[in-house]
């Protein structure tokens, strides 16, 4: 596998993009949108400047381009990762255009956050070789990748697709089930619904739900998994909370009014200036360096 491509430029594929490009291969990107072409290089070496302080070897015969057409974008590649908008529609169109510029054995992935996969390949050419393939935000960062098989994935796809996640020096973990949302957001998701919950009702100010899931459960799960916890924690305390808090527990299946009422009113958070706290441009910049500052060293701690 010498030649990628990445199509969708937006949040995800300048990371994914240097990271492919930081282990041997030759990358092409592609964007819709003109702007985000133009921003991209940017992203790659700020991606690729975070690789190096984590000190990701650098792999020969890598490199990052960017493609003014999608058809230019993906010939000739070996393996296609999309990351455009989180739409079923939006993804399909792109997965028809793509299976009719590429080779019939070119892996095509979807990083979509938890549209099935199944639902993504269906009635695409060749589904057996369409995959998901979710990276965590930072792509270049967070090293776990979920590998899901849609029910036409074949298992030399999920097979060539673990061994490939391997190579580029992130971690894959096999979905086994095709499930909205996979495991990662799942979990993720219903902890934020929780999170959101307390928050709603008064039981606890933003800043310290804040300090109290970073430095509590988020901290230690970082270096215990829930279910190693659980062993350490013991089962019968698992069984005697949870026979009284499970029930507790919010499961509303909306979301919640404190967080669509900030969407209605355009408060969508760092990229609108404010969501549930404010930002000014300066201490955006800010963060984002100190956030993948504090990532970066965490990660080399975890895996000293
Ligand atoms: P984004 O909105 O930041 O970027 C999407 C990009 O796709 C945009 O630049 C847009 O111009 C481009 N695009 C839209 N339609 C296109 C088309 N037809 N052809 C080419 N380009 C097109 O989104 P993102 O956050 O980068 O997410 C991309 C995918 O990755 C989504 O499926 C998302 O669910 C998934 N994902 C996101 C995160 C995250 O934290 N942001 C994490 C993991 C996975």
């Amino acid at each position: 596998m010498t030649k990628a491509a990445v199509i969708g430029l937006g949040t995800m594929g300048p990371g994914i993009a240097a990271t492919l490009a930081r282990a041997g291969i030759a990358v092409t990107a592609f964007d819709a949108s003109a702007d985000q072409r133009e921003k991209a290089p940017l992203g790659f070496d700020l991606a690729g400047r975070v690789l190096e302080s984590l000190g990701v070897a650098v792999t020969a015969g890598g490199s990052t381009c960017i493609a003014d057409s999608l058809e230019d974008c993906v010939a000739g590649a070996d393996l296609v990762i999309e990351n455009v908008s989180e739409k079923l529609d939006v993804k399909r169109a792109v997965f028809t255009a793509i299976t009719g510029f590429v080779a019939d054995d070119a892996i095509i992935a979807s990083d979509t956050s938890g549209i099935p996969i199944t639902e993504i390949q269906a009635g695409m050419k060749n589904p057996g070789r369409i995959i998901g393939m979710h990276w965590s935000n930072p792509p270049h960062i967070i090293p776990m990748i979920e590998v899901i098989a849609g029910t036409e994935t074949a298992k030399a796809t999920v097979d060539w697709m673990t061994a490939f996640v391997r190579r580029i020096g992130h971690l894959p973990v096999i979905i086994k089930k095709d499930v909205p949302g996979f495991v990662e957001n799942r979990v993720l998701y219903s902890v934020m619904r929780e999170c959101v919950d307390l928050v709603e009702q008064g039981v606890i100010d933003p800043v310290d739900l804040d300090t109290c899931v970073s430095w509590g459960i988020g901290y230690k799960l970082s270096v215990v998994g829930p279910m190693a916890l659980l062993d350490m924690a013991g089962l019968d305390i698992y069984r005697a909370v949870g026979s009284y808090l499970n029930k507790e527990l919010c499961d509303r299946s909306d979301v919640a009014a404190y967080v669509t009422e900030r969407v209605d009113r355009g408060r969508l958070g760092m990229k609108s200036g404010g969501g549930i706290f404010d930002y000014t441009p300066e201490q955006i910049a800010a963060l984002r360096d100190e956030r993948a500052r504090k990532l970066v060293a965490v990660r080399k701690a975890l895996e000293a």
